[in-house]
């Protein structure tokens, strides 16, 4: 039996309500991704312990700091952590991760002010998987992606 190959995705592309506002970032293209592969959906934010609905959070240096101030970076790590862990058990290669996110951001974040403004970087769950050999890449590439 061969199997579809297994994709890691952003819990909250797949549909699940799982941001921080307690809204999902339902993805259409998500419909194609499952003719071609088996996805498996991933929260680094929930599985780390945080709540939904949830403070939003910003990298700030090296930590995640919520609007409040409070340090969850340990919450982060343990997302990453067990991001990985599954990514390496299910032998996955290719994560799907939403863009922006201080957990799952591929290419942005947001600039650690809360102002709304995004910079170039990566969430910490990204950071780890693409330190790891994995591909990573954001909702906006999924068309390339399914194209090739
Ligand atoms: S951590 Fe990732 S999967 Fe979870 S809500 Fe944020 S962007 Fe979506």
């Amino acid at each position: 039996m061969s199997g579809m190959e297994k994709i890691l995705i952003s819990a909250c592309l797949i549909g699940d309500k799982t941001r921080y506002d307690g809204k999902s970032n339902y993805n259409p293209l998500v419909k194609e991704l499952l003719e071609k592969y088996e996805l498996v959906p991933f929260c680094s934010e929930v599985e780390g312990g945080l709540p939904v609905p949830r403070k939003p959070s910003e990298i700030v240096n090296d930590k995640v700091i919520n609007i409040d101030g409070k340090d969850v970076t340990r919450n982060y790590l343990k997302g990453a952590e067990l991001a990985l862990n599954i990514c390496k058990y299910l032998h996955i290669k290719v994560a799907i991760l939403k863009d922006g996110s201080p957990a799952c951001g591929a290419h942005q974040i947001h600039d650690g002010k809360f102002s709304g403004k995004k910079i170039k970087g990566m969430g910490i769950t990204a950071s780890l998987l693409t330190k790891n050999g994995i591909k990573v890449i954001s909702e906006d590439e999924i068309a390339e992606f399914l194209n090739n």
